[in-house]
């Protein structure tokens, strides 16, 4: 295998349902920004059994290379193979970014390859940029440094942080954070074989089966998201929630603190903490606008917020607002949808 310096921004893609993870494909896009910056190349690092069809699947998304480590052994993510195989490929090739989805898998394997490649980690960004940094007492400065931006000390502060003495700068970042890219059907790429050298003690668990639940609550891929916050009140009152979201094809959102209050299952949670979500849509009711809901919710392309307090913070973020009782208003609104044969949605 021989590695290739010009790429310098690297992305694990993620095999679900036998495809790319969406994940994946919105890292790819960030990445092929993120290499502009830098001056240099996106590659993938796919692993798995029969999987070099996804190849063309990553070169369309942005992908210049694939780095492709095809093997039975890694037909299922597992933690040890795959952390090894992968941190292997980034000793050998040292590229200055490496990407991963904050899924259950990304999350497992980003810390196992940072630590064998002695790497800083910052999980869960909400953004990513390349910029300049100059050490503290200004003695040294450090040029397209991967700033990685995510909220901290409990969401009270957008912290952007850096990792300038080691490499690859290695961040996890949400589903839905960025936008999917566009698919450029035909563009090229080069496909790299990675030999899979596995030791004994990387095989000590072996999967013996999967069991599989669905995921009910589409709130990624909605187009209106209908959110109750702790303004709501109260179970019953929860339910106006869930009527104005099914009348307008929406799915239904949560904070925090309706989710805590028992109102809603937590798979509804919108958020710092929850799901990042970017409908064309998003109608924020009993919502105060906290920073840890925000972070989930502010890249909507339109919001309309519904609040009794005239100076909730969430007013300074919507494009529309509406200062009342929302079990006063969302009857009404539901009852003018209506009237309208449902023609004047989103
Ligand atoms: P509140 O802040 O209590 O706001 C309720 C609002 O409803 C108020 O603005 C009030 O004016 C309005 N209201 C009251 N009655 C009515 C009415 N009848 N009609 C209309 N409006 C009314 N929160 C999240 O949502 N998602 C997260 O992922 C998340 N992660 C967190 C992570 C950490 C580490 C921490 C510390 C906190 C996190 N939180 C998260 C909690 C967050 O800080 C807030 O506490 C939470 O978002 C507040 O929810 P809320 O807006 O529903 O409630």
């Amino acid at each position: 295998m021989s590695s290739t310096a010009s790429d310098k921004v690297w992305v694990f893609l993620e095999v679900r349902d036998g495809g790319l993870a969406s994940v994946s494909l919105e890292l790819l896009g960030k990445a092929r920004s993120l290499a502009q910056e830098v001056g240099g190349g996106v590659a993938g690092v796919l692993l798995g059994a029969d999987v070099s069809a996804l190849a063309p699947v990553a070169f369309a998304a942005g992908a210049d290379r694939v780095y492709l480590a095809d093997d039975p052994r890694l037909a299922e993510y597992a933690s040890l193979p795959y952390a090894r195989v992968i941190g292997n490929l980034v000793a050998a090739s040292t590229p200055e970014i490496l990407l991963l989805g904050a899924t259950p898998a990304g999350r497992d394997l980003a810390p196992r390859v940072a630590s064998a490649v002695t790497a800083g980690l910052t999980a869960d960004c909400t953004d990513l940029q390349i910029g300049d940094h100059v050490e503290a007492g200004g003695s040294r400065e450090y040029k397209d440094l991967l700033y990685q931006i995510r909220p901290a000390f409990g969401g009270n502060i957008i912290a952007t942080i850096v990792t300038p003495r080691h490499r690859p700068q290695m961040a996890t970042v949400r589903p839905g954070v960025f936008p999917p890219p566009a698919q450029e059907v035909g563009r090229r790429g080069e496909v790299i074989s990675v030999p899979v050298e596995l030791r004994g003690e990387d095989l000590v668990v072996e999967v013996l089966s999967r069991e599989r639940e669905e995921c009910l609550v589409d709130l990624a891929g909605a187009r209106v998201v209908v959110a109750g916050g702790a303004g709501v009140g109260s179970p019953e009152a929860f339910a106006l929630v869930r009527e104005f979201a099914e009348v307008l094809g929406g799915v239904v959102g949560a904070t925090r603190a309706a989710v805590d209050a028992g109102w809603i299952p937590r798979e509804h949670q919108i958020g710092q903490t929850g799901v990042t979500v970017r409908p064309k849509l998003y109608i924020a009711a009993g919502v105060s606008g906290s920073v840890q809901h925000c972070a989930g919710m502010s890249d909507s392309a339109r919001i309309l917020a519904i609040n009794t307090d005239p100076d909730a913070p969430i007013f300074s973020l919507a494009h529309y607002g509406i200062v009342g009782d929302l079990k006063e208003i969302i009857p009404k609104l539901i009852k003018a949808y209506r009237a309208t044969g449902g023609d004047g949605g989103p």
